[in-house]
């Protein structure tokens, strides 16, 4: 598999090597576009924390980065609808270069009220790199300016993703049982 796009229907499987490909092109683009700018890497937690890891040392340029995390599913696989910051943020946006780094984008709720959240902080810019994407249930549309892969309607885990907060820790994702 190569580019943003998982081919096909049936199971995602998107294996170790094929990960480390992707995030590092991703890196590559994020170096090329934001050389000598020193960005600010966000890694919304829990989710985002390996691709977040990754995609920083893939990068190889002088950043910086924090760490918030909203509220998530639980042990649920639907979202509430309703985004609650748990974790605020340590350091100030005003004037930085922000990147907001997560995991998946479902409906895009999240992303919604984390971007409404982060403009208001008077960053210099503001842009989002997202491992994974779910076109066909957003419900409300955000931009992603960095997309690692797009994949049907499946609920995924592994490489970050947790499945009833297990299986973070796999190398890989899949969406098998
Ligand atoms: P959204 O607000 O519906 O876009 O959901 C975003 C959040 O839901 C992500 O940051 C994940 O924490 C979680 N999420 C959505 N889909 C999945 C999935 O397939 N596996 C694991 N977590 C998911």
């Amino acid at each position: 598999m190569t580019g943003s796009h998982q081919p096909g229907s049936g199971p995602v499987q998107i294996n170790q090597a094929q990960l480390q490909a992707r995030v590092n092109e991703l890196g590559t683009q994020l170096r090329r576009d934001y050389q000598g700018q020193e960005p600010h890497l966000i890694c919304v937690l829990n989710g985002a924390f390996m691709f977040h890891a990754d995609l920083v040392r893939a990068m190889g340029i002088a950043l910086t980065v924090d760490f918030l995390q909203t509220s998530s599913y639980g042990d649920a696989k639907q979202s509430s609808g309703e985004v609650k910051l748990v974790k605020d943020l340590s350091f100030p946006l005003s004037g930085r270069h922000v990147v907001l780094v997560e995991d998946i984008v479902d409906t895009g709720i999240t992303m919604h009220y984390l971007l409404g959240y982060l403009s208001g902080r008077g960053p210099a810019s503001l842009k989002v790199a997202a491992l994974l994407s779910k076109p066909s249930r957003r419900k409300i549309e955000v931009p992603v300016d960095y997309l690692g892969f797009t994949i049907p309607d499946a609920f995924v885990y592994g490489y970050g993703l947790d499945r009833g907060q297990l299986d973070r820790n796999l190398p890989f994702i899949t969406s098998q049982e």
